[in-house]
């Protein structure tokens, strides 16, 4: 069976009356990668700061590798590294300088330069291991800020946001040093993009007003949010008509029309149901009516979307979920 390294339990954190992280629970295993997912202030920053024993919480129960991170804060910060949102660089000195600082700061007990230089092997920053940190690029400074988490070597590694203000090249750069790097840690990473997840995790947990909406597989994530298919469609004809014609078609769930873009074409979106392929019906209906079919394609669902489904399916189950909490006699921890 897989160890559990992270076991979250009935966590609530409150600012005054505002729960920023209301009554969530879960458990990481070894060696897995999630991603937690959500919007600007669902709770990812704070659920991850209590995990790294960086912020108190309200109520509940942390574990990391079995040990409660209250009673073992020592042993726990050991066996986590981190990088928040905003890496703690000195910009003022140079790489060497700085991971020698941290290694300083984590006690660490390596061989110092073979531990420091194993390290700028893997996030790749051995050419600048010279350079002050101020004249890196974004992404090179992003990677010293993932080298700093990795020093001491911990088994778990945190990571919030670390992709965000990184151009497309250093985005695929930094995913694939945290795939390389989930081949022997266990990773959460935040993000509120959610092809970063798909890119690189194993499973999702989807957080909403400081709720898990979801908790799921990357690969089930798509089929538990699909839902109806929608697919856009550019049509010639009247748009009255046409959508008459589109309303008919077996399997149609709805059709609107969502803007016209030269003189004679309109884009339509069309939703139909679950499992129903509606192309080939579509094209004979328009056809039949004379109706010409310009362009078809499917249409994503966004991040709005799933979360939209995700959020409004689960609307039920939040609220009995809340008497649970005021119930429990959990560990308060002061501010
Ligand atoms: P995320 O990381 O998902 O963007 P955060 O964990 O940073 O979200 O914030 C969750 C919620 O808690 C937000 O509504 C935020 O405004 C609130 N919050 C965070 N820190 C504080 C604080 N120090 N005082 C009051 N509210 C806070």
């Amino acid at each position: 069976m897989q160890t559990q390294m992270i076991h979250i339990d009935h966590l609530v954190k409150r600012y005054g009356s505002k729960y920023a992280v209301n009554d969530i629970s879960f458990t990481v295993g070894e060696g897995e990668i999630v991603g937690f997912l959500g919007p600007n202030g669902a709770g990812k920053s704070t659920t991850m700061n209590i995990i790294t024993g960086y912020l108190s919480y309200t109520s509940g129960t942390v574990e990391v590798g079995g040990l409660d991170i209250i009673d073992y804060a020592y042993e726990v910060k050991k066996m986590i590294g981190y990088l928040p949102e905003q890496p703690p660089l000195y910009n003022d000195m140079t790489v060497e300088d700085y991971l020698n600082f941290v290694y300083d700061l984590k006690k660490c007990t390596f061989n110092r330069k073979k531990h420091l230089m194993e390290i700028c092997e893997v996030v790749r920053i051995a050419d600048v291991y010279k350079r002050v940190i101020g004249h890196l690029s974004k992404g090179y400074r992003q990677r010293v800020g993932i080298a700093q988490a990795l020093v001491g070597n911990p088994k778990i590694l945190i990571l919030d946001e670390p992709t965000i203000g990184l151009d497309p090249r250093q985005i695929v750069e930094v995913r694939n040093l945290i795939r390389t790097l989930g081949l022997d840690h266990t990773i959460i990473l935040s993000t509120h993009i959610l092809s970063e997840v798909q890119a690189v995790c194993d499973r999702v947990i989807i957080i909403s007003r400081g709720k898990i909406v979801a908790d799921k597989r990357t690969e089930d994530i798509a089929t538990a949010v699909e839902g109806n298919r929608r697919i856009s469609a550019k049509i010639c004809g009247p748009q009255k008509e046409v959508l008459q014609t589109l309303r008919a078609i077996t399997g149609v769930v709805s059709a609107e029309a969502v803007g016209q873009h030269d003189a004679d074409s309109i884009t339509y979106i069309i939703e139909s149901q679950q499992g129903v392929d509606i192309r080939k019906p579509l094209f004979s209906a328009l056809a039949k009516s004379n109706y010409p079919l310009i362009g078809l394609e499917p249409v994503g669902m966004g991040l709005e979307d799933v979360f939209l489904s995700l959020v409004d399916a689960k609307e039920p189950a939040t609220k009995s979920r809340r008497k649970t909490v005021s119930r429990r006699s959990s560990t308060e921890v002061k501010e």
